[in-house]
């Protein structure tokens, strides 16, 4: 496999050139929070989101949603295909938690009778704020037809994704998307799909299993990540 050189580092995962029109990812150990102001190392935390990632992709490939995904290649990188990214994050939700009950004051965990989906601009220095669709179009130079395609293919993502956590006994609350254009113009879902970018909460007792646990200082997260690849995994 031919690994060229890296081509973007995030918070998240290391992006390298690989063959011809694809890239590699690399999963890190770091966590950040409230714009990368809380961060922390988690060794493991890198292996267990690409394992997590992989099973939802292979989720995706199933329900026929287009994605980036082409392979794992060790146990802290996949192979996807190269990308022309949308300057934006889906977040796709089912219940109220988060940005949204600060934004409503309403308490977390009311349920939303039909799943909601918003867009953010990528943009750390702006701190990523919420945007319309109109204004990705007016100022950002998006398509329309492009923007109904990513929410379009969000909402069959949580269709397909949630009964896969609802037999692990876990509620998708809610969780981030971002899309790419090939070459062609066509859209695929891309980045990855974990519990650094979705809330996972237990059915039964509510427990959290995501990334809240660094942001709110809830449990240990490593602990929260394993539990939700063993549950997966046993399906
Ligand atoms: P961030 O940029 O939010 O800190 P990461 O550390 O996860 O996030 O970095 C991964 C980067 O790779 C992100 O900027 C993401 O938009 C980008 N990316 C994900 N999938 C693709 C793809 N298929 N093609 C091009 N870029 C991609
Ligand atoms: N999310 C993400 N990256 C971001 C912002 C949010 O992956 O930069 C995910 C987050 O983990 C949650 C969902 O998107 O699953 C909705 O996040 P929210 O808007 O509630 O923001 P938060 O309060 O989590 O920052």
């Amino acid at each position: 496999m031919k690994q060229g050189p890296v081509l973007y580092e995030g918070k998240a995962k290391i992006v390298s050139q690989g063959e011809t029109g694809r890239l590699i990812h690399y999963f890190k150990d770091s966590a950040t929070a409230f714009n990368a102001q809380k961060k922390a190392e988690f060794p493991g935390k890198g292996a267990l989101n690409l394992a997590i990632s992989e099973v939802v992709f292979k989720a995706l490939t199933a329900a026929q949603i287009p994605h980036h995904f082409i392979q794992r290649l060790d146990e802290r990188s996949f192979e996807s295909m190269s990308l022309q990214m949308i300057p934006a994050e889906v977040v796709v939700r089912n219940r109220v938690a988060g940005s949204l009950a600060q934004r409503l004051q309403e308490p977390e965990g009311a349920l939303l009778s039909i799943p909601v989906v918003e867009f953010f601009l990528k943009n750390d220095a702006k701190g990523d704020p919420l945007v319309s669709e109109d204004i990705l179009v007016a100022f950002y130079a998006q398509r329309q037809e492009d923007l109904q395609e990513c929410r379009r293919l969000s909402l069959a993502v949580n269709q397909a994704v949630r009964p896969l956590f609802a037999a692990a006994q876990l509620e998708l609350v809610d969780f981030k998307l971002e899309f790419g254009r090939d070459d062609e113009g066509r859209l695929f879902v891309a980045d990855e799909f974990s519990p650094d970018t979705c809330r996972l909460w237990d059915v039964s007792t509510g427990e959290k299993f995501d990334k809240d646990r660094f942001r709110r200082d809830q449990g240990d997260l490593l602990e929260g990540y394993r539990e939700v690849l063993k549950r997966l995994s046993q399906q």
